[in-house]
């Protein structure tokens, strides 16, 4: 049987940097993968979403290239080559992935993998994989390790109350691949996936209806700022109905039949977009049993579960089901194994949604900071009044802060031109905890969108030169 210091199963953003990092420590490291490297993220995920929305976007700047002062003719766009652009993309990255593993010598053992016990991984063929092949896979039933890790990720969490015909009520995976787009397609849930893909839809022609249960789009979001998106979106050409349920689901003449708010409504695709659950495949028919926290993994500081030896990271364990926080883990984990006194803290874990206007957020909205009776004081700033916005052509968004008596940053939340790359800024003074002193320090190039930060700051503090 081969034997590894560490097998990690899943390949996603949690269990690839986990391998890598492991293995340039010398470890001999296994990753066994029943899909593709790079998991939900790359090829399910953040990518092909990022990708679609990147020409999505640019089919809308070109309608309002005259903004600009310029002239464009004959706009259009190909669905079949954006689809093979973004699957390009993914193949290219993936590719990247492959090689660092080659490189770093980690083992990639294609299958799933099943937990038999505390330092042995069964594995299986996955059903219908079409290429078991790679340069470093290794071809076996079962493997050894000293340690476990699951970074086994999340699936589409559908009820069985719904109806499972895949092609017309898609999850994000379908929707991802489809190779028409529906003339009208009913979004269910108005968080994260449902808003970037809807607006996807939206931009290339469908009639989008976007239906979320709760009060406000994206749940976690500052309140009064997702209450001021809903015009922005409406005006990108979403219908987005808050506060409602959508019932009976049901298939009528090959269309997608079901009430909302009372009112009968009809669409030729459904888009469930409604969360998602650790993907647990690798206990099933294990004879070890793992504590859970909800439908998650249970993990104490270090990671590990309530099976020693055996640890889990990512969406597979409680905490943001976000790219960037399985990474955090992976890294954590890693820092802790090689000798680091470390524990997550995942108080600066920015949000970010890449629809045009993009949003994005970090620490705490402004309902936390009062459920926790924190004293604060707000300060906004518009882009409206930011020179660099406006020569962009981008003058709509605003930024808001949350600060503290010390002039700390308690959270920040922002819309507008390049929110998701500018969250950047509030994360470093929030994951420093910076105060009024720390801050004074900064200098902000001219003119740049994160000047619209500095004027926020400066007007949470009563003292901001313009706005
Ligand atoms: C449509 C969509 C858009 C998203 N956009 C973003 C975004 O913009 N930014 C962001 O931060 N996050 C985004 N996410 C979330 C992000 O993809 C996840 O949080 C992230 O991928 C979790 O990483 P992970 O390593 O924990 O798991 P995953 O990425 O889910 O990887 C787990 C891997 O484990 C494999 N696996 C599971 N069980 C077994 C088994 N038994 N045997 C072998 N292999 C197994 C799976 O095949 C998978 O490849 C998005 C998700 C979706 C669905």
């Amino acid at each position: 049987m081969n034997s590894f210091d560490l097998i990690i199963i899943g390949a996603g953003p949690g269990g690839y940097p986990l391998a890598l990092r492991q293995a340039q420590k010398g470890w001999k490291v296994a990753v066994v993968e029943a899909d593709q490297v790079g998991g939900t993220c790359l090829n399910w995920g953040c990518i092909p979403t990022k990708a679609l929305l990147a020409s999505a976007k640019g089919l809308h700047f070109l309608h309002q290239a005259g903004k600009l002062g310029l002239t464009v003719e004959n706009v259009g766009f190909a669905w079949d080559r954006v689809q093979a652009r973004k699957d390009e993309v993914v193949r290219q990255l993936r590719g990247g992935i492959e090689k660092l593993f080659e490189k770093a010598g980690v083992t990639l053992v294609r299958g799933v993998g099943t937990l038999q016990s505390p330092h042995r991984v069964a594995i299986a063929p996955t059903p219908g994989a079409k290429d078991a092949s790679s340069p470093s896979s290794c071809p076996a039933n079962e493997i050894e390790g000293q340690r476990i890790c699951l970074a086994v990720g999340s699936v589409p969490g559908v009820p069985a109350s719904f109806p499972q015909d895949r092609s017309l009520f898609w999850t994000s995976d379908e929707a991802l691949h489809c190779k028409e787009i529906p003339a009208s397609l009913l979004v269910v849930g108005g968080g994260v996936i449902g808003l970037e893909l809807g607006q996807v839809f939206a931009q290339f022609g469908s009639k989008v209806t976007v239906v979320e249960m709760m009060p406000q789009i994206l749940p976690g979001l500052d309140t009064a700022t997702a209450k001021r998106l809903l015009p922005v979106f409406k005006k990108a050409g979403l219908e987005i109905l808050v506060g409602q349920k959508v019932e009976g689901l049901q298939i009528e003449g090959g269309r997608v039949v079901c009430q909302i708010g009372g009112a009968v409504r009809t669409f030729d695709r459904a888009l469930l977009a409604i969360g998602r659950r650790p993907n647990l495949r690798c206990l099933e028919g294990s004879p070890l049993s793992l504590d859970r926290d909800g439908p998650f993994l249970k993990v104490n500081e270090r990671f590990e579960t309530s099976q020693p030896g055996v640890y889990a990271i990512g969406d597979a364990i409680r905490g943001p089901m976000l790219a960037h926080k399985a990474t955090y883990d992976a890294e954590t984990l890693a820092r802790q194994w090689n000798g680091e006194p470390v524990t997550p803290d995942y108080s600066a874990v920015p949000s970010c949604v890449y629809t045009y206007p993009e949003i994005a957020w970090v620490g705490m909205s402004e309902e936390e900071a009062q459920k926790r009776g924190l004293a604060y004081t707000v300060g906004r700033f518009l882009f409206s009044a930011n020179g660099r916005a406006l020569a962009m052509a981008e003058g709509d968004g605003q930024v808001k802060v949350l600060v503290d008596a010390d002039g700390r940053l308690l959270g920040a939340v922002l819309w507008g031109p390049e929110a998701s790359d500018l969250i950047m800024e509030p994360t470093i003074w929030r994951a420093l905890n910076l105060d009024k002193h720390g801050m004074e320090r900064l200098i902000h190039p001219h003119p740049t969108l994160s000047e619209a930060f500095l004027e926020a700051y400066e007007n949470a503090l009563g003292r901001n030169l313009h706005g």
